[in-house]
């Protein structure tokens, strides 16, 4: 475990030394999306698509008002909403109408009942922490929605959220909340803003998230323990995978079943010999993905931190050499000095980050938030 603050660090340090270091690659321990996005540039083109400027009173480079995100169902929608919820389908296809038949019979209603679980959990907890609200209590009860938040006059307030009030929700705030610059409204319990789900993640759906990961990365060690066994079994002795009733109307050993038992199709071995390889390399990339998240959040509660608690102590470890080289690469590629989630003064104080929202962070977007 201690590996992992190290090896932030390293991230870190390297991070610096890049021309868009510091927002792509700062996000490797603060969500997994990040550190995907930092590698595609695809996604990354994505992710600046909207929203390039915080609406400033009387600015030249003030963007139309908008309205407060609600949930994760709110627009604009994500492409990694919708790549988490494919990947999803693909993986409940591969393992109840595809691999799961080829087990013999009793290790086959363990896995249904397994992976069953597992999925139903899973579907369960993902789908709560896109629907949930997770902002302040005052924001969903006060607040709004339907009316465009107001922009932000640095001359008048010198913090978005000051003395536990929000001047863009315009209403108290606990001293934990966030004003998170992607959902545009202050989130209570701030942790991080997740692309996968298209939410922020808060105290109100903190749990939710962290099971939707567990569930997900048991269901994958499970799916790869049955990939694992159809393809031994397979170079093995096959006809341990021919056991269902319907191959004794199959002769031909080249052909195989597929969606046993409600709705067989008949294909033949390079086809499923394929979809194996395919699914099982997406299963251990997906694997790896959320298993290091759901590490790196076991990490958090050990230390009793947040995400965002993460990110802004490790800024504030940093070294001065660090520090003076990610002032100088801010400036050179046009960023302020502003914090990325506007808190309240006592929680915000030395903790400012690098002139990107932490959602922009997340997000690979380079925005010009908050003051
Ligand atoms: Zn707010
Ligand atoms: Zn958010």
């Amino acid at each position: 475990m201690a590996l992992l603050p190290t090896l932030a660090h390293v991230v870190r340090d390297k991070a610096f030394r890049r021309d868009e270091g510091p927002i792509l690659m700062g996000v490797f321990f603060l969500d997994v999306t990040g550190f995907l996005m930092s590698q595609c540039p695809f996604m990354d083109l994505c992710s600046r698509s909207w929203r390039q400027v915080v609406p400033e009173a009387g600015g030249k480079w003030a963007s139309p008002p908008r309205l407060s995100r609600v949930n994760g169902w709110s627009r604009p929608l994500h492409s990694f909403q919708a790549v988490a919820w494919v990947t999803l389908l693909i993986m409940a296809i591969a393992n109840f109408g595809i691999f799961i038949p080829f087990l013999p019979r009793n290790w086959k209603y363990l896995a249904y009942s397994v992976n069953g679980g597992l999925f139903f959990l899973h579907f369960l907890v993902h789908l709560i922490a896109v629907s949930i609200d997770p902002a302040e209590a005052n924001v969903r009860f006060k607040k709004n929605y339907s009316k465009p938040v107001p922009t932000f006059d640095r001359s008048r307030h010198a913090h978005v959220i000051q003395n536990q009030y929000c001047h863009l929700c315009e209403v108290p705030v606990s001293s934990k909340a966030k004003h998170c610059s992607t959902c545009n409204k202050c989130v209570s319990g701030f942790d991080h803003h997740c692309k996968w789900l298209n939410n922020c993640v808060g105290s109100r759906n903190y749990w939710y998230f962290f099971f939707s990961v567990a569930s997900a990365s048991a269901g994958l060690l499970c799916l790869i323990i049955i990939l694992l066994y159809i393809f031994i079994q397979f170079f093995i002795d096959q006809e341990e995978l021919r056991t269902h009733p319907y191959y004794k109307k199959v002769s031909n050993k080249n052909t195989w079943m597929l969606f046993l038992p409600l709705f067989p199709v008949k294909t033949k071995t390079p086809v499923v010999l394929g979809i194996g390889v395919f699914v099982l390399l997406l299963d251990i990339v997906s694997l790896l993905l959320l298993g290091h998240l759901l590490i790196f959040h076991l990490y958090l509660m050990a230390k009793k931190l947040s995400t965002f608690d993460y990110m802004t102590q490790g800024r504030q470890q940093q070294t001065p050499k660090a520090s003076a080289e990610k002032e100088e690469l801010s400036l050179q590629i046009g960023f302020p000095q502003v914090p990325a989630v506007a808190s309240s003064d006592r929680h915000s104080r030395g903790k400012e980050w690098d002139g990107v929202s932490h959602s922009a962070v997340a997000m690979g977007q380079k925005t010009e938030q908050f003051p």
